[in-house]
C-alpha cells in the first residue's frame, strides 16, 4: 500500500535528500510530499527552546493540518566556547531570518580571540515525525566539528564555510552533498527516523 508522508519544509533539497533514504529502504512504498502541495498551510512558528521541541511542534501542527503522517527536522549549529550558541537560533543569529553570510561573519567575530583547540562544535538535527492518532517519535543526529578561522568552499548553506568536520581539515563546504550526507546531523538523525516511519505507517494499514 502507497502511504502518504508529508515533509514539513519548502525547502527541495530537504525533500530529495528523505526521499532518497526512504526509497532505499521501502522502494515505491511511500509517496512523499512536501507542504507546497497543500495550498493554505501556514508556516507554523518555531516557539520551542530546543531542537526537539521546534521540530515536533512542526511536524504536529502539519499532521493536524494535513490529515496526513508528516514528519519534520529542525537543526543548528552549537559553538562551546558560546555555550551551545547559536543553537536554536542559527538561522537568524545575526538578526534577519536566512542571512547565511552575516550568521557566519558574526560567529568568527565572537570567536576572534579564540584559540584552535577552544573552536570545538557541533550541528544538532532532531527529526520527527507525527501521526494523525497523537503518536510521535524524534530521532538526533550530531556532527562534530570545529570552527575554522575564515570561510572557505563553495557546497552547502548556512555555517558550512566555516565547520571543519572532526578529523578533516576541510570545511563542509568544500564536501560533496553525497560525503556530507554520509556524516551529517540530518544524514544521521533522517537515517536513524526513517525505519520508524516506515513501521509506523505499515502500522496504519
Ligand atoms: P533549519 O533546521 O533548516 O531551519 O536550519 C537552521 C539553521 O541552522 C540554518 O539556517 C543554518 O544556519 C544552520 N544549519 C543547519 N544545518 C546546517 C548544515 O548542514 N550546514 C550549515 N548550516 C546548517
Amino acid at each position: 500500500m502507497l502511504h502518504t508522508l508529508v515533509l514539513a519544509t519548502r525547502n527541495k533539497g530537504k525533500i530529495v535528500e528523505f526521499r532518497r533514504i526512504l526509497d532505499a529502504l521501502a522502494p515505491g512504498e511511500i509517496n512523499l510530499v512536501g507542504v507546497d502541495e497543500f495550498a493554505d498551510l501556514v508556516d507554523v512558528e518555531e516557539t520551542g527552546s530546543t531542537f526537539e521541541e521546534n521540530a515536533l511542534l512542526k511536524a504536529r501542527y502539519t499532521a493536524d493540518a494535513t490529515g496526513f503522517p508528516s514528519i519534520s527536522d529542525d537543526s543548528g549549529l552549537c559553538v562551546d566556547a558560546l555555550d551551545g550558541d547559536p543553537g536554536i537560533y542559527s538561522a537568524r543569529w545575526a538578526g534577519t531570518h536566512g542571512n547565511d553570510q552575516a550568521n557566519l561573519e558574526k560567529i568568527l567575530f565572537q570567536l576572534k580571540e579564540i584559540p584552535d583547540e577552544k573552536r570545538t562544535a557541533h550541528f544538532t538535527c532532531v527529526a520527527a515525525l507525527a501521526l494523525p492518532d497523537g503518536r510521535h517519535h524524534v530521532e538526533e543526529g550530531l556532527f562534530l566539528g570545529r570552527i575554522l578561522h575564515a570561510p572557505v568552499g563553495e557546497n552547502g548553506f548556512g555555517y558550512d564555510p566555516i565547520f571543519a568536520p572532526q578529523g578533516m581539515s576541510i570545511s563542509s563546504a568544500q564536501m560533496s552533498a553525497e560525503a556530507k550526507d554520509l556524516i551529517s546531523h540530518r544524514g544521521k538523525a533522517l537515517r536513524a527516523i526513517a525505519p520508524h516511519v516506515i513501521t509506523m505507517l505499515r502500522s496504519l494499514g
